[in-house]
């Protein structure tokens, strides 16, 4: 299927500031490629500090990238200025995990829906229907009109973030987290709001999160992150059944699982893993995973770094048991 989105050589360096120079740079994303399919759910995993947000927000352009390519639509996105850019903005969208940052407590429903759309210069010839329908596509009805964003619970929040992005008609969406901060039962509605509207629309969604259970549900294919780096990428259900990095079968072995049976074959599984994840400013040289890695082989893993290589149809993983040194 065609790429809406590649991603090639990304970086994103932050320098740290001294007194009276640069000390040195955290390597928040460190040379990371891969494509998004038009319609398909891309996810991206990780600890926390291991640059998928950073990714993310890249790709955006909120942070501008220290280098790499960003081509979506065939035009690349870290070229783009003035009209071209706003047409980007529009098209390209994000969903934050936290929607009251994003919403006006000021403004009604209404206005906090419609205010990007008079910005984008989007002609609506029933402002009031056009807000109703988008509200009903997202599970909120004509009641919720015009009240302010603090009368509404968390999901219904992040309901009404949800059909102000929808009223570009953007074609990608990243969703940063979108529920993480929301309970159980309502997380689950929402990502099933969120797989309805694909279908209908055909939304792309680059899909960030650490919660590896809601990445299963959500991603067709997948991408693991490892302090900077994408160690292994491929079909969402390939890697859950056959892992091969030893990092991602570290964090699936992480997972809870309720049922006993699954339970039981993912500890067969079960890895240990030692320590935290070191920092991203001084990453460990050759495998940045070599630390904590059971596998790990002197004189290889800490000395040399693995490239990315296909293992399988699709299958990527950056780790010398697959590849040759
Ligand atoms: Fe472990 Fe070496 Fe593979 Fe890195 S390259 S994950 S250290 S075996």
């Amino acid at each position: 299927s065609e790429p809406i989105l590649e991603v090639k050589n990304l970086k994103k360096y932050f320098p740290i500031r001294g007194l009276f120079r640069t000390e040195g740079y955290v390597k928040a994303v460190d040379d990371v490629s891969f494509r998004i399919n038009r319609g398909e759910t891309f996810g991206l995993v990780g600890e926390s500090g291991c640059g998928k947000t950073t990714t993310g927000r890249t790709i955006l352009r909120l942070i501008e990238p220290t280098s790499g390519q960003i081509i979506f639509q065939g035009r690349d996105v870290t070229k783009l200025k003035g009209e071209e850019m706003k047409w980007f903005r529009r098209k390209a969208q994000i969903m934050f995990q936290d929607p009251y940052s994003s919403l006006n407590p000021r403004q009604t429903v209404f206005e906090v829906i419609m205010e990007p759309v008079r910005f984008h210069g989007i002609e609506v010839d029933d402002p009031e229907e056009f807000v109703i329908r988008l509200l009903e596509s997202v599970g909120l009805n004509e009641m919720h009109l015009y009240r302010y964003p603090h009368e509404f619970s968390g999901g219904q929040r992040q309901r009404i973030a949800l059909a102000r992005l929808l009223a570009l008609r953007p074609e990608f969406i990243v969703l940063d987290e979108p529920t993480s901060a929301l309970d159980v039962s309502v997380q689950a509605n929402i990502l099933n709001t969120l797989k309805d509207l694909q279908r209908e629309f055909g939304f792309t969604y680059l899909f960030i999160s650490h919660d590896l259970g809601v990445v299963k549900y959500m991603s067709h294919r997948m991408g693991v992150m490892y302090l900077g780096k994408l160690v292994e990428v491929g079909p969402a259900e390939e890697i859950f059944e056959n892992p091969l990095h030893p990092y991602t079968k570290f964090l699936l072995s992480a997972i809870p699982v309720p049922d006993p049976e699954l339970s039981r074959e993912l500890k067969a599984k079960r890895m240990k893993v030692e320590g935290e994840p070191p920092s991203p400013i001084n990453p460990p040289a050759g495998c940045r995973f070599h630390p904590r890695c059971p596998f790990a082989k002197a004189g290889l893993c800490d000395r040399k770094e693995p490239p990315l290589v296909e293992v399988e149809n699709g299958h990527y993983v950056a780790c010398w048991l697959y590849g040759k040194a």
